[in-house]
């Protein structure tokens, strides 16, 4: 029997691709879904934050429409960074037009620079430096320096590039122009389009494949794991013998419960870092507080890195003439700020960039505390994750999905490490 440790899509993808193959999968929640799951608050659908289905695998395709037939509608990204009290068009780089004429100035020289000393920028350097010999000094200061300093809570020093090669839009020197003249570059990045539930929030793709599963024993958390014994205990004490585990917990969280871990193993458990989220979702009784699909925040003035729009996702998400909107703001490790405390200053930023207006209502809400939320790329991941992925595999276990691989994964990852994770099962 293979169990699979988390109902979230990277779980239920494995077990959707294992076809005959006998399983079992153990939920903590009472819910399938994981972080794409949706909730229903006076007439609001909120999700995670926001869960945008990027495509870019055929597959992928093809899958969604199997499983969730004419659910999923496309939408063409309407995306801006907030900074200098005006909305720059995304990605930042590309479009610099609108913001002070010495900022245009500063950013475009310092790309010009950059561009001139012809250094192609490594991927396995430090983050500051990719950013700097990339995009050049005023791009660094006004956007990628505040913006990740505020997401990643750290010394971007300590960060390495390897996640940003492929989430961040590389433009040329003469779409850099273009942009400063306020000749608007689309459609850059693998965010340009994407894909959203016209009914019920990003919840319903879970629940499509939650149908098409079986053996799903949800409230039912993993305690332990012997790996020589090739048993895992349940929190109500039961025991299961497996052939072989998936495990898409959250790395660290698995190895604390593994009870034959060699020694130099267990300090890894407090050194993989990561990044959790509060998400603060809100209703307001105004139509359209905003044309966005959603908002980066780099200024530090702001308490969030990003404000996103549900009801400009479908209006199927807010009751008629209202809105709703996600509030994404970060914390190092595990945070316990209280969620009025955030809602009272959230609201206030939103006052001040003119988003929600004096005489708005806030008329539902709903509070997230996403603990596992950005996996830290720093040095320490890059030397011990794959020797201890390695390890786990030997003794028959899977560690997979976002936080299992301790990757920066989207949906679409998740989907296709579920099949991968089967194929190599099977
Ligand atoms: C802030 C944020 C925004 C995001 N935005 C997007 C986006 O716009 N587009 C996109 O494509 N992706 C986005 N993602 C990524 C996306 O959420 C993930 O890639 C995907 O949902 C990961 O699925 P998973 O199954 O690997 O992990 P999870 O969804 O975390 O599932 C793991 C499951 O394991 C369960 N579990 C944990 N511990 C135990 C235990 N001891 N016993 C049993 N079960 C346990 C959990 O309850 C959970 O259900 C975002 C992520 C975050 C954090």
């Amino acid at each position: 029997m293979i169990a699979i440790v988390g109902a979230g899509l990277t779980g239920l993808s494995t077990a959707y691709h294992l076809k005959k193959r006998s399983y079992k999968i153990f939920e903590q929640q009472n819910t399938a879904g994981g972080l794409c799951r949706s909730t229903y608050v006076d007439g609001f659908t909120f999700d995670f934050t926001g869960h945008l289905l990027h495509i870019q695998n055929p597959y992928t395709h093809r899958f969604i429409k199997k499983i969730a037939p004419g659910t999923f509608k496309k939408n063409i990204r309407k995306s801006a960074v907030y900074c200098r009290g005006r909305y720059v068009p995304y990605p930042f780089q590309a479009n610099l037009y609108g913001l002070p004429q010495e900022i245009v100035y500063e950013c475009l020289m310092g790309f010009i620079k950059t561009h001139l000393r012809k250094k192609r920028s490594q991927s396995n350097v430090g983050f500051k430096k990719w950013v700097l010999e990339t995009f050049g000094e005023g791009i660094a200061q006004y956007f990628f320096f505040p913006y990740n300093e505020k997401l990643w809570q750290m010394d971007l020093q300590k960060l390495t590039s390897q996640w940003a090669s492929w989430s961040i839009p590389r433009p040329t020197l003469p779409e850099v122009v273009q942009g400063a003249l306020g000749i608007q570059n689309t459609g850059m990045g693998y965010n340009a389009s994407f894909f959203y539930p016209t009914k019920g929030g990003i919840g319903v793709l879970a629940d499509a494949l939650v149908k098409k599963v079986k053996n799903i024993k949800l409230g039912t958390a993993l305690a332990s794991v012997n790996l020589a014994k090739k048993i895992l205990c349940l929190q109500d004490g039961q025991k299961i013998s497996y052939e072989k585990l998936v495990s898409t917990i959250p790395l660290p969280q698995l190895l604390t419960k593994i009870e034959d871990l060699p020694p130099a193993y267990k300090k890894i458990c407090t050194k993989l870092r990561f990044v959790s989220v509060h998400n603060l979702n809100i209703g307001v009784n105004r139509q359209q507080v905003s044309p966005y699909h959603w908002i980066y925040f780099p200024e530090p003035e702001f308490p969030f890195y990003r404000v996103g729009f549900y009801s400009n996702f479908s209006p199927h998400m807010a009751p008629r003439k209202t809105s709703s909107l996600y509030i994404e703001i970060s914390a190092a490790g595990s945070s316990e700020t209280s969620p009025e405390t955030l809602l009272a200053v959230s609201l206030d930023g939103l006052e001040r960039c003119g988003i929600i207006k004096k005489d708005d209502r806030i008329v539902a809400h709903n509070y997230t505390n996403i603990e596992h939320a950005y996996v830290v790329f720093d040095k320490y991941r890059q030397k011990n994750l794959p020797g201890i992925l390695k390890f786990l595999k030997k003794h028959s276990v899977f560690s997979v999905g976002r936080f299992g691989a301790w990757e920066y994964e989207s949906m679409e990852d998740a989907l296709l490490q579920g099949r991968a994770t089967a194929k190599e099962l099977i």
